[in-house]
């Protein structure tokens, strides 16, 4: 069933455990996803974002997204992330999301503010809530010079952030980075703590594909109550797809889907998300 993303963020926040939000942009994915959120009675975040319009039409596949989230026997939110206008949130509402990241972390503190609080305002009457991001989460390059010039989420500013924008989330920039990473990934969890202390909303991490066990455990235990997975899912379908290439193409899909099932399975049950359906 369609469910509330607040709800779910606040209910991981105060049991110690994390909601997965992974990127599907395929029906592979999607129907991956879903298989592994209903064996592991799991509540699940599905969500599309600009980056895979060039390969799939968000305004038709989201009815897929939403048809499967409302038949669905565990709690599905239809998310749409890293929203970066106004009018791209608003055609992802338009497309049955019931939940959008605004994402103006490239803009300086003010500016951040600015639109952000411009999204929130649009959406909180018509009871859709936003996630936004303080600090920035780069996009994959080499991580080590990525590191050098990192903009952490500054804890001194989380709470004027939070209360001034209105936001029901907030991503947090603790050393994460999107994509592969191309060396160990350093988190900073002194900022997830600090952040943590300066505000009440749920705080999200992205870039969590190849972030280790340990780690994801101890960002959970500080108080992030919504991960995102994106490039796993991505590196199970390929895998897939390398060890079936000479099986006929109706057969590789599915090999895809289940292989997506099972990474994301894994998410689950690292989250402490298994279970948790009501
Ligand atoms: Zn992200």
């Amino acid at each position: 069933m369609l469910a509330d993303i607040r709800y779910w963020e606040n209910k991981a926040k105060a049991g110690k455990f994390a909601i997965p939000h992974f990127n599907v942009w395929n029906a592979e994915m999607l129907m991956g996803v879903m298989d592994a959120a209903e064996e592991t009675k799991a509540p699940v975040i599905i969500s599309f974002g600009t980056g895979f319009v060039g390969n799939t039409s968000f305004e038709d596949f989201c009815h897929m997204m939403v048809s499967m989230a409302k038949k669905a026997t565990v709690p599905v939110i239809t998310h749409w992330d890293h929203g970066r206008s106004m009018e791209i949130v608003q055609n992802a509402y338009n497309h049955g999301m019931n939940s959008v990241m605004r994402d103006a972390s490239a803009y300086e503190f003010e500016e951040n503010i600015r639109l952000t609080k411009e999204v929130v305002d649009y959406f909180h009457p018509l009871g859709i809530p936003v996630e936004a991001e303080l600090g920035h989460v780069g996009n994959e390059t080499v991580y080590e010079e990525a590191l050098a010039s990192y903009q952490y989420t500054d804890p001194s500013q989380a709470a004027e952030f939070v209360e001034r924008t209105g936001c029901d989330s907030l991503a947090v920039a603790i050393g994460n980075q999107h994509g592969v990473y191309t060396s160990e990934p350093k988190l900073n969890f002194e900022v997830v703590e600090k952040v943590r202390d300066a505000v009440s909303v749920p705080l999200v991490l992205h870039g969590a594909s190849g972030i280790g066990d340990e780690d994801i455990r101890t960002a959970i235990s500080l108080g992030i109550a919504k991960i995102n997975i994106h490039t796993e899912l991505c590196q199970a379908a390929m895998a897939a797809i390398n060890a079936n290439v000479d099986k006929p193409f109706l057969e590789l899909e599915r090999a895809v889907r289940a292989a997506v099932k099972q990474r994301a399975l894994e998410k689950i049950v690292l989250f402490g998300d298994d279970g948790k359906a009501e």
